[in-house]
This record gives structure tokens, sequence and C-alpha cells, in this order.
């Protein structure tokens, strides 16, 4: 489980973060989304122990990485936003060395790298120098050293940066095979990546929270009883005057996009509950002939602009 409370960070006269917190439950993977210089690589620094925080505090399954670093630390695996790659080193000896930093049992560590190499598909440039590797493959590269020693926590900086899109969808599948037994917070900029493979969403705005919760919380909250798409057998002018004309109704119209039988109308946000019921008996009373009548949500792509605007 990872805990942060109220994390603060200023530099110089920039407020980085202000006042941070969410919490990722074990074993769910929580995407980290926010525009560029919004605070997630600071946060993820702070979290991991790169940098102090001001204020605030961040728990690593249960120990405070202050407080208790070593403990911290032995259970976090962190990829970080510049990896921290020896060139000069082979693959196979890199990810051993990673493997010792992290304190892997020396009658494990073949075992464990073995394993991590496999699994990322690394087993067939074990013996090249990292520094001749394309950008992709350092970047694999760089997600064996943080999941080497098997840590309950993992921190992933933008982990498909620089991949090609047969690789993203390599790591996506591994990371989503890693949730359930770990946990993960990952940040993306791929708002596509972050719905297929989150749990959760948290949503970073200069230095402050704006929203967090599951996509379907997300694109339900901001449009909950707002905008409505209701299809009908005939007469769709004439049904479209009547459900002008209720109270309640913001705005009505008849929707081109979806064929000439559908009205696309919002509600008021203080419109009662009965409200898209009381249009449903209005259609089917006019004799319009009631179709459908569906409840529109945003995509993540407009949460995400409309809350970081
Ligand atoms: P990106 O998506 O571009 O990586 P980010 O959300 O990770 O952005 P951060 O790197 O956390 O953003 O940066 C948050 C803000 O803090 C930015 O304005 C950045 O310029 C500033 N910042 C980060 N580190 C430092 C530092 N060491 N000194 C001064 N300012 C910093």
């Amino acid at each position: 489980m990872i805990e942060v409370k109220g994390l603060s960070k200023r530099f110089g006269q920039l407020q980085a973060l202000n006042d941070v917190s969410f919490t990722v439950e074990k074993g769910q993977i929580v995407g980290f989304l926010g525009a560029n210089g919004a605070g997630k690589t600071t946060t993820m620094d702070i979290l991991c122990g790169c940098i102090g925080a001001d204020a605030g505090s961040a728990i690593i399954a249960g120990h405070d990485i202050t407080e208790q670093p070593i403990e911290a630390k032995k259970r976090l695996g962190y990829l970080p936003d510049v990896p921290p790659l020896h060139l000069e080193m082979t693959v196979d000896d890199f990810v051993s060395y990673a493997a010792k930093l992290h304190q892997v049992p020396i009658n494990a560590l073949n075992t464990r790298v073995n394993d991590t190499l496999q699994r990322l598909a690394l087993t067939d440039v074990r013996h090249r120098l990292v520094g001749n590797l394309s950008k992709g493959y350092r970047q694999r590269v760089a997600l064996a050293q943080a999941i080497v020693h098997d840590p309950e926590v993992l921190v992933l900086d933008e982990p498909t940066e620089g991949l090609d899109p047969a690789q993203i969808v390599q790591i996506r599948e591994l990371i989503r095979s890693l949730g359930g037994k770990h946990t993960i917070l990952l940040s993306s900029h791929i708002l596509s990546e972050v719905q297929n493979t989150c749990d959760r969403i948290v949503i970073i705005n200069k230095g402050r929270i704006v929203t967090q919760g599951t996509y379907d919380e997300l694109t339900r909250d901001l449009s909950q009883g707002k905008v409505f798409r209701l299809r009908v057998a005939r007469s769709v002018n004439d049904a479209l005057t009547r459900v002008k004309g209720m109270s309640g109704i913001v705005h009505a119209r008849i929707e081109d996009d979806h064929g000439a039988d559908a009205i696309e109308f919002g509600l008021e946000k203080s419109a009662s509950e009965n409200a898209p019921e009381d249009v449903v008996r209005a259609v089917m009373d006019g004799g319009f002939g009631f179709r459908e009548l569906r409840q529109k949500t945003k995509s993540l792509e407009e949460v995400f602009f409309q809350v970081t605007k």
C-alpha cells in the first residue's frame, strides 16, 4: 500500500506540490496523470526517498520513507523519469548489480535475474552492453532493475516512454500482470494507457490533486444527471419541442451525429432525480414512440481537460 499525506514541496519561488494526498490500496494499479510540470515526478521522487518534502509524509508498505528509509526501500521498486542505467555494463551484469543493491539473497540471485530477463524479453540481449541497446530495450532494462527484487510496491514514472507500439502493448500487459500481487503507481501522458491499465486514476494539476477515482467514477461524476441521449420512433421535431418545454431542461437539440431520431438534452444540476423518467413519460404520452434513453458520459480526455484547464 502507498499512502501519501499532505505532501508539499517548494523549489525557490515555485510551489511544485501543495498538500498532495492519495492512497494506492494493496494490489491496485493507480494511474497518475498530469500535464508537463504538474508535479508527478516531484511526488514520485519524494515517495521513493530521492528528495525530501517540505511537509507531509509518504508511507510505503507501512514504512515511512523518511523515518524508516531502509525498510521502505526494501519493499520498493522505482523506475525514475531518467533511469539510472550503467551504459558500460552488460544487461546481465547490470540487472545482477541492481539485484545485489536491492539485497536479493545470493542463493536466489541467478533465479531472480533469469526470471526478470525472461519476463521483459531481454534474454536474447543479456550479453550486450546497455549503452548499445535501442531506447526501447534500455527502457526494459530500466524496468528490470525496478522489479528484480520482486518488490511489494512499484513506482513507475512514464514506463512506456520511448517504446514502439508493440513494446507499449507488451509493457502494458506486464504491468497488468504485476497488479494484484504488487501495488503500483504509474505516471503517464497516454490517457488510453491509464484507462486500460489502471484500477484508479489520480489527476494532478499545478501541484494539487484535482480529482481521483475509478475511470467510471471520473467519467460519470462530472456528467452525472446532466446530458442524455433520447431516441424516438417518430416526429422527432415535435418531440424536441415537447422536451424543450419541460421544467429542468437546460438544452435540447437534434443529435445530428446519431441519426435523425436522436435528441440530446441536458438537465439543470438541481433537476429532480425523476427528471429523466418524466421525459420518457412525456415522449410516450405524446405518441412519439420511445426507443432509448442513455446517459452520455465523458471520455477520460474530456475529464482531464475539464479538471486541468
Ligand atoms: P513532466 O510530465 O514534464 O515530467 P511533472 O508532472 O513530472 O512533468 P515535475 O517534474 O514534478 O513535473 O515538476 C513540477 C514543477 O517543479 C515544474 O515546474 C518543474 O520545473 C519544477 N521542478 C522540478 N524539479 C525542480 C528542481 N530541482 N528545481 C527547480 N524546479 C524544479
